[in-house]
């Protein structure tokens, strides 16, 4: 009898070598990714991780599984369509803040909306870092920069509170550093039915130095998880920002993708069959 080996962090290596800055915080994200698929004991056959565009967004080049680096704001429609595909596979989006909350905005809130069991992993860095540092949505309104003088003076995007106004079935904060906090809130994220999403706090050491204190101001969110999205609404409203913890667990069942077979979807499969 056949016994497969065991699915260690490093068969999810490739043989690609990451060009993000030394100290950049998506080096750990990666790094959490790949334990917590190795947790899960996934086959790397069964997982997909689509991005858009970005220096998070090139994620999926560096994991040995089925990747695809769409264009920008874009990663949640391909990973939609891949999942009504083929629900079998393990679909992860990846991407960052301005991918995900500028262009990829109205994506992300009818994604949430949809409640398709994906699971969406931002990396907020609160700056475009991969165009040389324009203010992302997230940025803080007094932030100070050559490319914005003086700051914006606009309202940050609030990507965990629109999540849960807008449907999401699983809602945590992470940071980089906290490989194992990580590491364990993806292992949830993914095993949660339905839209799971996972703002992970990752520095941008070239752009934002300033954010390296992160790693002084995060903390355990005082109180566990609520399912009811008002109350995890309020609380996230009124933090300082930097609780880390599974902040929502709701209950909704995920979307039923038979109903995609049964319907236009499988239709429009069956008109182009060869
Ligand atoms: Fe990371 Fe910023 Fe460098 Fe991009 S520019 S790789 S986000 S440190
Ligand atoms: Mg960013």
């Amino acid at each position: 009898m056949s016994q497969t080996a065991p699915v260690k962090s490093s068969d999810y290596k490739s043989e690609v070598k990451p060009v993000w800055c030394p100290g950049c915080g998506d080096y750990h994200v990666l790094l959490s990714i790949t334990k917590a698929f190795a947790a899960l004991q996934l086959p790397s056959e069964d997982v997909a991780v689509i991005s858009g565009i970005g220096c998070s967004s090139r994620l999926p080049a560096y994991l040995d599984c089925y990747g695809f680096h769409g264009v920008h704001g874009r990663a949640l429609p391909l990973g939609t369509g891949l999942k009504v595909a083929r629900p079998d596979l393990t679909v992860l989006v990846a991407g960052g803040d301005g991918d995900g909350f500028s262009i990829g905005g109205n994506h992300f809130l009818h994604a949430c909306r949809r409640n398709i069991d994906l699971t969406y992993v931002v990396m907020n860095n609160r700056v475009y870092g991969m165009t040389k540092g324009q203010p992302s949505p997230t940025t803080e309104p007094d932030w100070d920069s050559a490319l914005s003088p003086g700051g914006t003076g606009l309202s940050p995007f609030h990507p965990l509170v629109i999540a849960l106004a807008s449907g999401a079935n699983f809602v945590a904060r992470a940071f980089s550093g906290d490989i194992k906090g990580t590491t364990g809130m993806l292992i949830e994220a993914i095993e949660h039915p339905g839209f799971s999403f996972v703002e992970v706090l990752s520095p941008c050491v070239t752009f934002r130095p300033d954010q390296r204190g992160w790693k002084n101001a995060v903390h355990p969110a005082p109180v566990e998880a609520t399912d009811d999205p008002a109350r995890a609404a309020r609380r996230i409203m009124s933090d300082d920002g930097f609780n880390i913890g599974v902040l929502y667990r709701g209950t909704r069942s995920a979307y039923d993708l038979s109903r995609a077979e049964a319907g236009e979807v499988g239709e429009f499969d069956r008109m182009f069959e060869i």
